[in-house]
């Protein structure tokens, strides 16, 4: 009524703003003037209706009256949906139904979801039904309260377009897609997380086993927790003859169902934080049994949030190993840059301008010491100044002729300038 009757501008967002814009409207364009009087609702709630003064009467009969028009629309099967008002000045629709007010979180994600969806289902090889399996909401809930680094890194590693060697061979950083772990020459998306490498097996084994001791320490139900170690290591040391009989899984709480969803989803998909939406249920029912007051889905957004760092773990390590080892792409540019400046040292001064001479003043064992980045600098340098003296060479040259000339012909006959 306050809303109603007041005259500050409304904010879209609040519910029934349509109806309030439009009461407003029509008070306005009364010739009388209205006054306000706010009677308490329900008050026939109580035992007697004898002491009611006449405003609280009317109340309780306009109430009647509403429930009635009410019971009687949902008798004769009616829906009811948000209506246009005469006195309201604009309204928005969405496929063709009306909205009461303008909530931009529901309306984005009805514009947005079917298109997000058919992405995540593309770049996860996921079919349809997969989709829907996938506990998009704690997902939601988990990634938002990440920092916006995290955020960039988890959405550049989902959507595969991050620097593993695929990418960077395809944007052109690099002329191979090698990984710097393992002789793999494709290193795509899910490589680095179960490159075959030993030093990146061992960090995959640490990284799950700080799962473990999160899961342990947040009372996960036992059989999931070993349901859930077994199925990323099958995963990550795929052996068709020793395969981790998925019989054998108990069906309490509906943990056996819980984990084919995720079979059939991918635990690859569950790597990259998109579990079924089955887990959170097996987790909560399980702390119901404990008497805990924990619930399945706060158990869940936390769970997913452990499962990116994993997957940070091993990208982190595939980096330092890039960046730290020879690589064997690392010794081929070496080798390529080191014949460069072989060269360079061959050619020596001639060609190089006086002041750029310093460049071979050191001895060609140091310069071939020099790390990658500072080998490259030197040769982009040196090349450099060849290019400048032999440019201003060709510019000098005629001048310098010119001059000698006009010497010559001055001192002969006497001319020359005033
Ligand atoms: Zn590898």
């Amino acid at each position: 009524m306050i809303a109603a009757s007041e005259d500050w501008p409304l904010s879209p967002a609040r519910p029934d703003y349509d109806l309030l814009t439009d009461i407003r409207a029509k008070v306005r364009g009364l010739p009388i003037k209205i006054h306000w009087k706010w009677i308490k609702g329900h008050q026939d709630d109580g035992p007697s209706h004898a002491s009611f003064d006449e405003w609280a009467q009317a109340n309780i009969y306009m109430d009647s009256m509403a429930k009635a028009y009410w019971n009687y629309l949902n008798d004769t099967g009616h829906c009811p949906s948000p209506q246009r008002f005469e006195d309201k000045n604009w309204s928005i629709s969405f496929q063709d139904k009306k909205l009461s007010r303008v909530d931009k979180k529901p309306l984005y994600d009805a514009i947005m979801e079917p298109t997000s969806k058919s992405y995540w289902q593309r770049r996860g090889n996921m079919s349809a039904s997969n989709i829907s399996t996938i506990d998009w909401e704690l997902i939601g809930k988990a990634f938002t309260n990440l920092t916006t680094a995290k955020k960039r890194r988890i959405t550049k590693h989902t959507s595969r377009h991050f620097g593993c060697g695929k990418m960077m061979q395809i944007w052109k950083f690099q002329d191979h897609a090698e990984c710097p772990r393992c002789p793999e020459q494709d290193e795509d998306p899910p490589h680095i997380l179960n490159c075959p490498a030993p030093s990146a097996t061992l960090r995959w084994e640490k990284a799950l086993t700080v799962l473990e001791v999160w899961m342990t320490a947040h009372h996960t139900m036992p059989e999931l927790m070993t349901a859930l170690l077994r199925c990323l290591h099958k995963w990550k040391h795929p052996n068709p003859s020793r395969r981790f009989a998925r019989a054998a899984i108990i069906t309490r709480y509906g943990l056996r169902a819980a984990i084919l969803d995720k079979d059939d989803i991918g635990w690859y998909n569950f790597l990259m934080g998109r579990p079924s939406v089955r887990w959170r249920d097996v987790q909560h029912r399980y702390y119901e049994w404990l008497q805990r007051r924990n619930t399945g889905k706060a158990w869940l957004q936390a769970l997913i949030k452990k499962v990116w760092e994993v997957s940070w773990d091993m990208w982190d390590h595939r980096n330092e190993v890039r960046t730290t080892t020879i690589t064997p792409a690392t010794m081929r540019e070496t080798e390529n840059l080191n014949e460069q400046i072989i060269e360079q040292f061959e050619e020596g001064e001639a060609g190089l301008g006086q002041k750029d001479h310093h460049f071979l003043d050191k001895p060609l064992a140091h310069v071939l010491g020099y790390d990658l980045d500072h080998k490259s600098q030197w040769l982009e340098s040196i090349a450099l100044a060849r290019i400048w003296f032999v440019n201003r060479h060709e510019v000098e040259s005629p001048s310098i002729r010119h001059q000698r000339e006009f010497m010559a012909s001055w001192l002969s006959d006497g001319t020359g300038p005033p």
